[in-house]
């Protein structure tokens, strides 16, 4: 296919990069980054299938892991060694449990992979779901063993739950690992029904067919986790990816590369020399040096002096860098954490009431109007109030199920108004995924994920 010309973008000033062409020269240098969630119910084999997959791609070295084996033998629990690759400290290990959302990097043919763990025990749902809302696509974990699969899938259980939840926060391509096929004898009939029985429920849930692949594989014995399958018994029916191979298949999220510009400012410090430095994520378009921004809320315009990608000085960043801005002309004081760099051109937006539908998690108390939350988005923590309960919402189709509720309860989905104490940078979820989905906190737990749908002022 011919490419459009680009003398157009060239003619408004000699010195301007042809961001396209630098973004193309970019794709072909870099691979493309994937952030993946692990999900399913509790003992479905989440720890051991991913600790596994590191161990073999050698991002734990054999001292490491001769180690865990020995000290999981010593405790009767041989076969937790590989699970204990995602879980850090030793009261885990005794509980045989992963706690938190461990992050690990690993690569694929194609990708770089960042790996957010997702514990399944019912009252670490809270930790899964920050994990969950960065995720671009998700692991699928249940377990074929005869009995334990229906627990898992049954009302109560997590496989459905996980799902949803996914799905609702915005993920739509699912591999799933039906593990412990060595309980079943590699059964194909096993497989075929289990296949059936959760399509029949993903489609439910809005995951089309096309982008969720089933891969038979053992967490424990390593099968058909990273490379193709060599049992016999596998072998002799199926002839499909390994669990990598899926990993590497998944279509890497589109990066805004085209929208306004955004840098999400996490740190800012004193460089060497004049100027001051912040770092950031860019969340959405591309900057260049010799460029002037404007730094949100505050309203202030600085030069762009330079720009530091990982250790290199380039003239030119895009969405998903984590890059280092050297700003001139402008008051250290002008910018901080949470603030936003982009265009004077185009400006994001400031607000401080927002309508926004959220998910309710396990929560004990409902809640009502005027609860008083924390609303926690990118770097911040703001102090705020849910000021109208507008509807509850079907779960997996979205559509209104009762207006004006009196209150939300677990495992909810409903349209709320929400007030934030101090005006804050945001976009709405439409615009830009990243920048417009928060997480609600109440007295230290997770209660809600969301995603803004309207800037009220
Ligand atoms: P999680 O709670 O989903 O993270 O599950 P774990 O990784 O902690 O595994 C739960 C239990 O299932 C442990 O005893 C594992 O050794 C066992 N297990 C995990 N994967 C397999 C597998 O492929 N085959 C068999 N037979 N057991 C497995």
């Amino acid at each position: 296919t011919p490419s459009l010309p680009k003398s157009a973008s060239k003619a408004k000033g000699l010195d301007k990069l042809d961001m396209e062409m630098e973004y193309e020269k970019r794709k072909a240098t870099k691979k493309q980054m994937l952030n993946l969630v692990v999900i399913g119910h509790v003992d479905a084999g989440k720890s051991t299938l991913m600790g596994h997959v590191l161990y073999k791609l050698g991002q734990v070295n054999q001292r490491t892991m001769h180690k865990y084996e020995q000290e999981s033998r010593k405790q009767g629990k041989s076969s937790f060694a590989f699970a204990w690759v995602l879980d850090e400290t030793p009261e885990e290990r005794q509980r045989g449990v992963t706690m938190d959302v461990a992050q690990t990097q690993f690569e694929t043919d194609t990708k770089s992979v960042t790996l957010l763990d997702a514990p399944g025990h019912k009252d670490f749902i809270p930790n899964m779901i920050t994990g969950a809302a960065s995720a671009d696509v998700a692991v699928l974990v249940v377990c074929a063993t005869r009995g334990e699969f229906e627990t898992g899938f049954e009302s109560g259980g997590q496989t459905r739950e996980h799902a949803l939840l996914v799905r609702s926060l915005g993920v739509s391509q699912l591999g799933v690992a039906v593990n412990k096929m060595d309980t079943v004898g590699w059964s194909q009939e096993r497989f075929d029904e289990i296949t059936r029985k959760l399509m029949q429920f993903l489609k439910q849930a809005g995951f089309k067919e096309k982008d969720v692949s089933f891969v038979p594989c053992s967490g424990l014995s390593g099968e058909n986790l990273v490379a193709a399958a060599t049992d016999p018994l596998l072998c002799s029916w199926y002839g499909g990816p390994s669990m990598l191979q899926v990993i590497d298949r998944f279509a890497a999220p589109q990066r805004p590369v085209d929208k306004p510009f955004r840098l999400v400012v996490s740190d800012v410090y004193k460089g060497m020399g004049s100027g001051f430095c912040v770092s950031g994520r860019i969340e959405a378009g591309s900057v260049q040096t010799g460029e002037k921004v404007l730094v949100m809320p505050t309203g202030d315009m600085a030069l762009v002096k330079a720009i530091q990608l990982q250790d290199d000085l380039v003239t030119c960043a895009f969405a998903g860098d984590h890059v280092i801005v050297t700003l001139f002309n402008i008051e250290m004081t002008s910018a901080a954490i949470g603030h936003v760099l982009c265009y004077a051109a185009q400006p994001i937006r400031v607000a401080s009431v927002i309508q926004a539908r959220i998910v309710v998690f396990n929560i004990d108390m409902p809640i009502t109007r005027g609860f008083p939350v924390v609303f926690h988005y990118q770097m911040l923590n703001e102090t705020a109030v849910i000021r109208k309960l507008i509807s509850q919402l079907h779960k997996s189709n979205g559509e209104v199920i009762k207006k004006r509720p009196r209150c939300l309860t677990k495992q909810s989905n409903a349209l709320i108004e929400l007030a934030i104490e101090r005006p804050i940078c945001m976009e709405l979820y439409k615009d830009n995924r990243d920048l417009g989905r928060f997480m609600l906190r109440y007295s230290g737990h997770t209660i809600a994920a969301g995603l803004v749908t309207e800037i009220i002022s």
